[in-house]
């Protein structure tokens, strides 16, 4: 064996071990172990715990309440109320709390209020920062042949739609211990949150990311999640939606073919449609979005951040 025959072996084995490394969609989650707080405050026999630092606009922050003597807990931000969900065989309740994506930048007073298992109720408070995003605006001009999609009522009558969607409360954990992933890998080419005017006639905001997918792409379910819409709709085209609990949707917008339908259970990594160029859009892409409690955030926020 010549030296450059058995330097290619030795690539091929090592290039073969290396494929063997890499992690499928479908592969067993290994669970992230839960990191520590930013902030500890006294409630119930434990404690309200705090796994952010104040809020930028467009996120979700995680509260723990790790009391077994709390029967029910409830937080309030921003003149909502957010329930906390106790996950099958665990002693400690979560919440998500959300700063809006339009949130002035400030600090905002956050209530928690506990029912003990003595039949008492008990408050804390604290303030959050809300920090400024520094979203970008940008100025779109939409192709003739769709400019009656550039209608005010048209935004209203989608945004109610999904808003109807977005506010159920699943109080089930749907996404296992792998979380959340990308739909799929490939460059970005729109931010979450940017300021939108398009045609000089509506002023929208970008509710989601946007990769680049030539149509035909596949696309997978971020996590693992019950199918709440698979439909056409004027802006997003073509659509689907998981619903993975506690308030937390993700959305796939103009697929040229959805595989789902509602009702259905997905996986993590299950292929649920193709990307295309169907509704509101300019060219092909997928534009992914998430909402929790009613509120688009930053998927990244959900990606990056530790669930329960
Ligand atoms: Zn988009």
């Amino acid at each position: 064996m010549t030296l450059r025959r058995l330097l290619v072996l030795m690539w091929a084995l090592v290039a073969l071990h290396g494929l063997a490394q890499e992690p499928t969609p479908t592969a067993e989650p290994t669970p992230q172990p839960r990191p520590a707080p930013f902030l500890v405050l006294p409630l119930g026999a434990g404690g309200l715990e705090l796994y952010f630092n104040g809020l930028t606009q467009g996120t979700m922050g995680l509260l723990r309440l790790a009391s077994p003597n709390v029967t029910e807990a409830q937080a309030i931000f921003d003149g909502r109320a957010y329930p906390f969900f106790r996950p099958a065989g665990e002693d400690a309740l979560y919440a998500l709390v959300v700063a809006r994506i339009d949130m002035p930048a400030r600090a905002y007073p956050l209530q928690v209020l506990a029912a003990l298992d003595d039949g008492t109720l008990q408050t804390q408070q604290t303030m959050i920062d809300v920090q400024a995003a520094g979203f970008l605006r940008l100025v779109f001009n939409v192709p003739s042949d769709r400019a009656y999609l550039i209608n005010p009522e048209v935004e209203r009558n989608e945004f109610a739609r999904l808003g109807a969607l977005t506010s159920r409360l699943n109080p089930l954990r749907q996404w296992d211990a792998g979380g959340f992933q990308l739909p799929m890998q490939s460059e970005m080419v729109s931010n979450f949150g940017q300021y939108r005017v398009l045609n000089n006639t509506v002023q929208t905001r970008h509710t989601g990311w946007d990769q680049r997918a030539a149509t035909g792409t596949p696309v997978y379910a971020m996590a693992r999640g019950v199918v709440n819409f698979a439909g056409m709709l004027d802006i997003r085209g073509n659509y689907v939606m998981l619903d993975h609990g506690w308030g937390i949707f993700s959305g796939y917008a103009h697929l040229s073919q959805m595989a789902v339908a509602p009702g259905q259970t997905v996986e993590r990594g299950q292929l649920i449609g193709l990307s295309g160029n169907t509704g509101r859009s300019s060219g092909p892409h997928l534009h992914w979005e998430i909402s929790v409690g009613g509120e688009w955030i930053d998927g990244f926020s959900l990606i990056n951040g530790w669930l329960p």
